[in-house]
């Protein structure tokens, strides 16, 4: 069943705003069951799926740091928030009969296992979803940044970053409706234009690992699955 899927093993990028759905603040259950639904359905078809889930609707370390905070001490908050979403995002695919487990790049016995690469793959490989949670553990990285790490550690065939948009643009098309969308882009494309995919350090790590990255809409429904089939969605980042 597995062959008929493009890739094998991916990394999902989840934002911490993608699971704040409409509300303002914190975690919406309803959009983590309907994202639940979307990773089913690649488990269902045999697709390893390891996520990294960001800490943004929660905490943000630049922004406390705006606000007076130590920056570092707000960065050690933000790795916390993605604890807290990995055991929401955990709890709904549970709930939705999906075995997953939560890796912590930060010690937290008693709550969470600590990262360990090998174990991790172990996971994915025996059919669970992998949440590595805390980023990578240092303060001044983003989970992009994590993302495009763990998705070169465990030797994923793609890193997927969910938007709240169709791929890349040209310029924000929220507020520009002509903006124009990439089919592709290479890496070097991404850096020279700023397009601000990702942060810097995340892209010349992908780059330097050529680690292909699909940017698509989450909200689309079905989209993940098509895109994980092989069909175009969104924006592909590569060589
Ligand atoms: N963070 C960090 N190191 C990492 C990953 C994240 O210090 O390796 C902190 C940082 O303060 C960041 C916050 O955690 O602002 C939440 O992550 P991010 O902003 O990437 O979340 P997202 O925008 O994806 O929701």
């Amino acid at each position: 069943r597995a062959a008929k899927s493009k890739y094998k093993r991916i990394l999902l990028k989840l934002s911490g705003e993608a699971l704040t759905g409409d509300a303002e603040f914190g975690i919406d259950p309803q959009v983590l069951d309907r994202m639940a639904l979307e990773i089913g359905q690649l488990v269902g078809i045999g697709v390893q799926v390891g996520i990294v889930v960001g800490g943004g609707n929660l905490f943000r370390g630049a922004a406390l740091h705006e606000a007076g905070m130590e920056r570092v001490t707000g960065d050690h908050m933000g790795m916390l928030a993605t604890v807290m979403n990995a055991l929401a995002m955990r709890d709904a695919l549970e709930r939705s009969n999906i075995r997953s487990r939560v890796m912590s790049a930060i010690p937290m016995s008693g709550v969470v296992e600590h990262y360990d690469r090998r174990t991790g793959i172990r996971y994915l490989t025996s059919g669970d979803v992998v949440l590595f949670s805390a980023g990578t553990g240092n303060p001044f990285f983003t989970t992009d940044s994590a993302a495009c790490l763990r998705g070169i550690e465990i030797d994923a065939d793609v890193v997927i970053k969910a938007t709240k948009v169709d791929g890349v643009y040209d310029r924000d098309p929220v507020k520009h409706p002509e903006a124009q969308k990439y089919e592709r882009l290479t890496y070097d494309e991404c850096l020279d234009q700023k397009l601000g995919v990702m942060d810097l350090t995340a892209i010349c790590l992908v780059r330097d690992h050529d680690m292909p990255v699909r940017v698509f809409n989450m909200n689309k429904p079905g989209a993940l699955l098509n895109l994980v089939m092989g069909g175009k969605e969104g924006t592909l980042i590569d060589r």
